[in-house]
């Protein structure tokens, strides 16, 4: 099939890393060396999603799939901080649904206006001026910048609408949409799936309006038992109300009858909750149906407790009564659904405590532990009890050990995150 429609993409996501601090020491003349005045890096970029109506398609991931963010800058001498690297803004099709590839969890819908963070850039190190005290005052030691977050996601897109038009290939839900809004689909009488989703605004009096979508429809030879192909129903998940458009006047010699009752099944396969939406049941191309035929099928559907209307697309014939209808209808139905997050970060050092121990310079050891990190945040060191606690953590965990072999002595410094201790056990 010609130029396949792309509605799902998957791609990987690399935020930017944090800058690194800098090591310098202030300079004037006649001074061979001032106190330290090396900045801190900046924050690397944020990656970020933002909707786009000018986006109905996830077509450019399929071409790029690898996003990269900027690094923050690097701290520089004179206590110049690095600058924060600006956000890397992703523009997709509002309605995209933002997954962690790996386990499927929702990490964001992409519906709003606002722009949503999906990787977080890396925090920038601290640079010598942090590390100078009283004691140590020409500290030759920075921290490196934090890396940012990776992230493999899987983009689907699932159109925000009101309505969807649902039914057979041929069976006119493009001619119906371009009846009733301004919407432009393209309109064949071939087998040729609609290539991307379609939306208009239907209006309902001076006042009111709707939005309806055409998508994308069954795959190519669906009627020829080559299977249906569901895909394009991840498009209606959020309608509130489905139009089940049926060629009544069968002019592809298929029963109308079954063609429903097809798409109906193909709903059910693909959620339960799609084949509960409420349908209207429209029986297109009336003007070549024979009354015979009409009032057979009309019996079927409102035999099912189906509200059925006879449609003419081409020749408008109940078109000015459709709106209005469907807005009725509406009125009663829940706003558009939006997808709520379910994804919880991967945080593999959560049950471990893993740490890694690095000899700066001379006397100054650094610690990187974030969950020793979490313990300080939650605690106050002046407390002894709390202290306390810190302590058997530092011991438990191996770290006092690893620091006994790598030298340590009373009175060096000991810097754990944003925290400096000295060592007096
Ligand atoms: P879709 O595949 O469901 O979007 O169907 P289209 O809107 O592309 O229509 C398929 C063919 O049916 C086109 O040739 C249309 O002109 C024709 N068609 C659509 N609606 C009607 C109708 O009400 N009456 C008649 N006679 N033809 C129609
Ligand atoms: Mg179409």
């Amino acid at each position: 099939m010609a130029g396949n429609f792309v509605d799902v993409a998957t791609i990987w996501l690399h935020a930017g890393k944090g800058g690194d601090g800098a090591v310098s020491f202030h300079r004037e003349k006649f001074v061979a060396a001032g106190g330290p005045d090396g900045g801190d890096g900046g924050r690397g970029a944020d990656i970020m999603f933002q909707a786009d109506d000018n986006l109905s398609t996830l077509m450019d991931f399929r071409y790029k799939r690898k996003y990269t963010a900027e690094n923050g800058q690097n701290g520089g001498g004179k206590n110049c901080t690095g600058r924060k690297a600006d956000p890397m803004i992703i523009r997709v099709p509002r309605g995209t649904v933002v997954k962690d590839a790996e386990t499927g969890q929702i990490i964001a819908d992409i519906s709003g206006d606002e722009p949503v963070v999906i990787a977080k850039g890396g925090r920038g190190g601290w640079g010598n001026l942090h590390f100078a005290t009283p004691t140590r005052q020409i500290p030759k030691f920075a921290k490196p910048g934090m890396p940012g977050e990776s992230l493999h996601v899987t983009l689907e897109l699932k159109v925000i609408a009101d309505v969807g038009l649902i039914g057979f290939p041929n069976v006119g839900k493009s001619t119906l949409i371009s009846a009733i809004s301004a919407a432009k689909p393209k309109i064949a009488n071939y087998h040729f799936t609609t290539l991307s989703p379609v939306l208009g605004v239907v209006a309902v009096g001076p006042e009111a309006s709707f939005v309806a979508a055409d998508i994308p429809g069954l795959i190519e030879g669906a009627s020829e038992g080559v299977g249906l192909g569901h895909d394009f129903l991840r498009h209606v998940e959020r309608c509130r109300l489905l139009l089940h458009v049926v060629d009544v006047s069968a002019s592809e010699c298929r029963d109308p009858k079954e063609d429903f009752e097809k798409i109906n099944h193909e709903l059910k396969n693909f959620s339960a909750q799609l084949s509960q939406r409420p349908q209207i049941v429209l029986g297109n191309k009336c003007d070549i149906a024979t009354p015979e035929q009409i009032q057979e099928f009309r019996e079927y559907i409102e035999g099912q407790g189906l509200t059925f209307l006879p449609i003419s697309a081409a020749t408008r014939q109940g078109l000015d009564e459709l709106p209005g209808l469907v807005y009725q209808r509406l009125k009663d139905l829940p706003p558009v659904q939006v997808f709520e997050p379910t994804y919880v970060k991967p945080q593999p050092e959560q049950n471990s405590r893993a740490f890694k121990v690095e000899k700066l310079e001379d006397h100054v050891f650094s610690v990187d532990a974030p969950w020793l990190e979490r313990i300080l945040a939650g605690s106050d060191v002046e407390d002894y009890e709390s202290l306390q606690y810190f302590q058997i953590q530092l011991s438990e965990s191996g770290i006092l050990d690893k620091l006994v072999e790598m030298g340590v002595e009373e009175e060096d410094t000991i810097i754990i995150g944003e925290y400096q201790f000295d060592y007096v056990f």
